[in-house]
C-alpha cells in the first residue's frame, strides 16, 4: 500500500516532472528561433565551389509582401501550378535555375529534360546539398517533397521515374524558379 504522505511525494515528484516536460518542449522553438541567423554550405555556380551563406529565415507575412501570389501559393503553402502553363516548361537556353524565393542555385540546364509532365524536371540538383526533401503522404500517397535548403521554398516532388544516369525526376514548378542565363554549372562529380 502506498501511504498517503508517500502518494503526495509521488504526486509532487510527477508535478515537477510535467512542469520539466514543458520546459523540454519549448527548447526547440527557442532552437529555431536563435537558428534565424544559422548558415548553411550549399554549391555556388558563380564560385564553382562550396560557400557558407546565411538561412533566410521570413515570416509568412514577410514572404507575402516579397513574392507573387503565385509564387507564394507555391513556395509557401507547398502549392502545385498547373501543368504546361510554367514560363520555363519549354526554356532550352544555358543557366542556371534559381529559387525564386531566396536566389539559391538549385538546377541546371545541363541536368533538365523534357519529361512530358507539364513541369520542369531534371535528373539531379546542382548539388545534393542546395536542396531538402521531406516526405508527403497528401493526395493518398507517398511522394517526397523537394525544397530550397536555404529558405525552405517549397519547389515539387521527386520521383524515381527519371532517365540515366539517376533514374530520378525532380518535378518542380516554374514558378518557383528565376532563371539565370549563363555558363551552366553543377557540383561535378
Ligand atoms: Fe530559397
Amino acid at each position: 500500500m502506498v501511504s498517503r504522505r508517500r502518494f503526495i511525494q509521488i504526486m509532487g515528484k510527477g508535478a515537477a516532472l510535467a512542469a520539466a516536460g514543458i520546459g523540454l518542449l519549448r527548447l526547440p522553438a527557442k532552437a529555431s528561433s536563435e537558428e534565424s541567423g544559422s548558415t548553411i554550405r550549399v554549391y555556388s555556380v558563380k564560385e564553382g565551389g562550396y560557400v557558407t551563406m546565411d538561412k533566410v529565415n521570413r515570416s509568412k507575412e514577410e514572404w507575402r509582401n516579397i513574392l507573387t501570389p503565385d509564387q507564394f501559393y507555391v513556395l509557401r503553402e507547398q502549392g502545385t501550378e498547373r501543368a504546361f502553363t510554367g514560363e520555363l516548361h519549354d526554356n532550352k537556353k544555358p543557366g542556371t535555375y534559381v529559387c525564386a524565393g531566396c536566389g539559391l542555385d538549385l538546377f541546371s540546364s545541363e541536368h533538365k529534360y523534357d519529361s512530358g509532365t507539364g513541369w520542369p524536371s531534371f535528373w539531379q540538383p546542382i548539388a545534393p546539398e542546395n536542396i531538402g526533401t521531406e516526405a508527403d503522404w497528401s493526395l493518398f500517397m507517398r511522394r517526397t517533397e523537394v525544397h530550397c535548403a536555404r529558405c525552405g521554398g517549397h519547389q515539387g516532388h521527386v520521383f524515381e521515374d527519371g532517365p540515366p544516369p539517376t533514374g530520378l525526376r525532380y518535378c518542380i514548378n516554374s514558378v518557383s524558379l528565376r532563371f539565370v542565363a549563363g555558363e551552366p554549372g553543377g557540383k561535378k562529380g
